[in-house]
């Protein structure tokens, strides 16, 4: 299996010069290309890795569903899903478009930015840095690693420069669903956006995922079964944003992609995959790591469908 891995990640690097990094955030503009790493985790605990599997890269989309998770398990199923939709949007993930031309006026669904910005303001605690410890806290027992923290820089390069999820975020409070304050919020989201992990971290959370919500080191459960089913049918409708349709002919497993160049995979009962390459299509998507997970995919037999 070690030389699929291996076989997997000289099949992607010739896809990764097709790519950039994302030059809207400054700090992400600034990193190396040409990386590519892959972890996977599976259901007995063992795991395996190969190339740049431990680099240090910022979470970004990925942490949407740690977040949804929280907010599932503080509001209950019922109250966030009034807030944010189950529906896949078609657009980009900072598009603003739905928000306007569809009645009610809530986001479409909790992986898109204006979504992910509704969820976080779900979250429950006294203030800011009191949401963030919760979140981090529940972050670091799913993937076992108590040393998890945001990247500084990506943390102020975002929130410099974050004037589209400003523009969301003002949106949604107008419209009643954001709750508190929209720079509090925002500040939650920039932080959750800028945690530093690298490839095991995600394939332990896409193990936890892949298992119902059972760590598969302590064999403790960590989430209900409904929240990650919840999670899981997520990511395959929306995870990868408007290439979530192409990316389940192609791949078939659920999984959530961030524009650090993450794509976090749980593939059901069976592993976790953690894939790390920063240079992204024009979705978004980690080009390089698209082609590792197809490629493991079908060499594997992975695919869900
Ligand atoms: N922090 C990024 C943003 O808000 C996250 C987007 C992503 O990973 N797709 O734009």
């Amino acid at each position: 299996m070690c030389e699929t891995l291996d076989n997997a990640i000289k099949y992607g690097l010739d896809f990764i010069n097709k790519g950039n990094t994302a030059s809207y955030i400054p700090e992400l503009r600034k990193v190396d290309p040409h990386q590519l790493g892959i972890s996977i985790l599976q259901s007995d605990g063992s795991s395996l890795s190969s190339g740049d599997y431990d680099r240090k890269f910022t979470i970004q989309s990925i942490s949407k569903t740690v977040a949804l998770m929280l907010a599932l398990m503080d509001r209950g199923q019922e109250y966030v899903f009034d807030k944010v939709g189950m529906e896949p949007t078609g657009d980009a993930f900072n598009s603003i478009i739905k928000l306007e031309i569809r009645q009610p006026s809530i986001p479409l669904n909790p992986m898109i930015n204006a979504g992910a910005i509704a969820i976080d303001s779900l979250i429950e605690g006294n203030d800011i840095n009191h949401k963030f410890n919760r979140l981090i806290c529940f972050f670091r027992k799913i993937c076992h690693n108590d040393s998890l923290w945001y990247n500084e820089k990506v943390y102020l390069s975002e929130k410099a420069t974050g004037f589209r999820n400003r523009a969301l975020a003002n949106f949604i409070k107008d419209s009643g669903v954001l709750e508190g304050e929209v720079e509090e919020v925002l500040d939650l989201y920039f932080k959750q956006c800028s945690i530093e992990i690298d490839c095991r971290d995600i394939a332990m959370l896409g193990a936890v995922l892949a298992m119902d919500g059972i760590s598969p080191i302590t064999g403790k459960t960590l989430i209900s079964k409904n929240i990650c089913r919840i999670v899981k049918t997520l990511m395959v409708t929306c995870g990868m944003y408007d290439a979530s349709g192409e990316f389940s002919i192609k791949v078939g497993i659920p999984a959530k992609s961030g524009v650090g160049g993450g794509i976090m995979a749980a593939v059901p009962g069976k592993m976790g995959i953690g894939v790390f390459g920063p240079a992204l299509d024009k979705k978004g998507n980690s080009i390089g790591g698209i082609k590792v997970l197809e490629y493991l995919s079908c060499e594997m037999d992975l695919n869900i469908f």
